[in-house]
């Protein structure tokens, strides 16, 4: 090795563009690690690195004249051919399924082992002869001319190794095509395009022995193949510029926004929601129902809810929020994977407020309203009533009547109505005083009431002065009925503060339609039986004649 590292150079152009190269692609990698951070951004930079030991070794190998040197470089080179397509492949898988997570010491040592163990083979082939056979020789006997190497079982499956993961490769950007659309599936179909590029430079090498400056391809088109990638990613900025737009516009929201992992951690909180749980520096990976202030009554609100999009509603202390779950999901075989959850929550205190006093609002103006109807009701009834006795007063006469006389003359059915004067009451008030005359009133009211039908009604028309309307009832059991309580009434004392009184009635009767058809013309005629039955002598009951008239001088 330190024969091969001293004096025997040569400085060919295609070792100025190699070395050219190289320097591109430490410079790509420089700038590319100072970008903003995209899936796979670390491999990314490894998979350089291993392409610029590539790279390295094959200026090497070109600029060393010594035949045994050049072999030496080209089995130098092992670590970054190997290298390549197993960071090529780590690289994709996390670009294409937005991984952001670094790779760890212990993985890349992982990765590191086929390359090392490829590279102990290729190195210790002057021992075995299995990598590189004995028909390794210079294509010429010209000093420094490339080599023509002799490829043994040990290279086969090397290159076996290497093309089982660039068909991986393949296959990881085809299926993120498959499953992706528009824009997105052009620019994998690109990766796809791009990734391709190094396969035909290798199988052309290997197969039908094509050269670059009697060189393996490969590596020259896996630096442009870097190049193109970077372009594409950063460039284009298709893939990491909406996730950033996506995350600052989560950041800048005024509501609360959580990102939840498959177990129930939360893996992601905006300002908000950490400031809404009072939540200050390590917090990733907190269960959510530990979350302070909000995560335990959001995870009873949850349940066991897997749909894909739902809704709920969520009472925190005296703040409420309206919460939209939204499952985080890929594409695998046969459906969806679940790989967590976005919840946002919306502060709808203010209208939750404005709900709950709308619907006090509406309690007390329909409790208003029902007292307005009871107050009104009552005034009604008042105004139906008379005070002194509760019976009802002339204001609800004509209403009674009007109803009574339409189901009479549906039913087919006689209808009575008896006028009932108190007599010589005028002197009872005289000899009594007014208040036992109210006394007298009331009971007499009483009495009516109490020796009615539920279908009769009794009216205080005047001031001790009654009208009976009788449903149903003829001339014969009118009169029947009226002399009964005549007699009743003339039979009993009546209690009054000055001492039991006794009071007797008369009564005109008038019967619909024999005399009359209106309620004037009714108690037009029952006013002249009236009229009769006080003039006979009071303490009687008068049924109206048709041709019954009043004279003009009153009772
Ligand atoms: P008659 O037998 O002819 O009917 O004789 P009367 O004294 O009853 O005569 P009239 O019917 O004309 O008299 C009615 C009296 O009723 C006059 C008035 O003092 C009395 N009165 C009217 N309204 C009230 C009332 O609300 N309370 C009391 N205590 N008396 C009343
Ligand atoms: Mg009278
Ligand atoms: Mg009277």
């Amino acid at each position: 090795m330190s024969a091969c590292s001293i004096n025997q150079w040569q400085l060919t152009p295609p070792v100025v563009l190699c070395i050219c190269l190289s320097v591109g692609v430490i410079l790509l990698a420089r700038w590319v690690s100072r970008q903003q951070a995209f899936p796979g951004r670390n491999s990314f930079v490894l998979l350089q690195l291993t392409v610029l030991w590539w790279m390295g070794a094959a200026a090497l190998e070109m600029a060393a004249l010594a035949p045994d040197c050049k072999v030496l470089w080209a089995q130098m080179a092992w670590p970054g051919i190997a290298g390549v397509p197993s960071f090529w492949a780590v690289f994709l898988w996390q670009y294409v399924n937005s991984s952001q997570r670094p790779l760890r010491a212990g993985s890349i040592a992982l990765l590191l082992l086929g390359p090392v163990l490829i590279w102990l083979l290729a190195l210790s082939n002057p021992w075995h002869q299995l990598f590189y056979g004995p028909g390794t020789q210079p294509l010429s006997a010209e000093q420094g001319a490339p080599i023509h190497y002799d490829h043994g079982v040990l290279f086969m499956a090397a290159a076996a190794y290497m093309y089982v993961l660039m068909l991986y490769c393949l296959w990881l950007v085809l299926r993120a095509a498959w499953f992706s659309e528009g824009v997105h599936r052009r620019h994998y179909l690109a990766f796809v395009l791009v990734t391709c590029v190094p396969w035909v430079a290798n199988i052309s090498y290997v197969v039908f022995g094509v050269t670059l400056f009697g060189f393996d391809p490969t590596p020259f088109c896996f630096a442009f193949t870097v190049v193109a990638f970077a372009w594409l990613i950063l460039g284009v900025r298709l893939f990491d510029l909406l996730p950033v737009a996506r995350h600052l516009l989560v950041e800048v929201l005024p509501d609360p926004v959580l990102v939840v992992d498959g177990q129930g951690r939360v893996v992601e909180a905006n300002p908000v929601a950490l400031q809404l749980a009072g939540l200050r520096g390590s917090w990733r990976g907190l269960s959510l129902q530990h979350w302070p202030v909000f995560g335990d009554p959001l995870c009873k609100a949850m349940g066991t809810s897997t749909d894909s999009l739902a809704q709920l509603e969520l009472a925190c202390g005296t703040a409420f929020f309206e919460v939209r779950l939204r499952n985080i999901e890929r594409p695998v075989k046969g459906g969806m994977q679940r790989l967590g959850q976005m919840i946002y929550l919306r502060d709808v205190t203010a209208r939750h407020q404005s709900e709950v006093n709308l619907a006090a609002a509406l309690a007390l103006s329909e409790e208003r309203l029902s007292t307005i109807s009871e107050l009104h009701e009552q005034l009604r009834e008042q105004a139906l009533h008379d005070p002194l006795t509760g019976l009802y007063n002339r204001r609800y006469l004509a209403e009674f009547f009007e109803r009574e006389q339409s189901r009479a003359l549906r039913d087919r059915l006689p209808l009575a109505l008896a006028l009932i004067d108190l007599d010589h009451f005028k002197q009872l008030n005289d000899s009594y005083g007014h208040l036992a005359g109210d006394e007298v009133l009331r009971a007499v009211a009483q009495h009516l009431e109490m020796n009615l039908r539920s279908t009769d009604a009794v009216f205080r028309i005047g001031g001790e002065e009654f009208l009976l309307i009788l449903p149903g009832v003829d001339a014969a059991e009118a009169t029947q009925r009226v002399e009964s309580l005549r007699e009743q009434l003339a039979s009993v004392r009546l209690p009054t503060r000055a001492g039991a009184l006794q009071v007797t009635l008369s009564a005109g009767l008038a019967l619909w339609p024999e005399h009359g058809h209106a309620l004037d013309e009714l108690l037009q005629a029952a006013d002249a039986a009236l009229y009769q039955a006080k003039h006979a002598g009071r303490n009687r009951v008068q049924t109206a004649s048709c041709d019954t008239s009043r004279p003009a001088a009153e009772l």
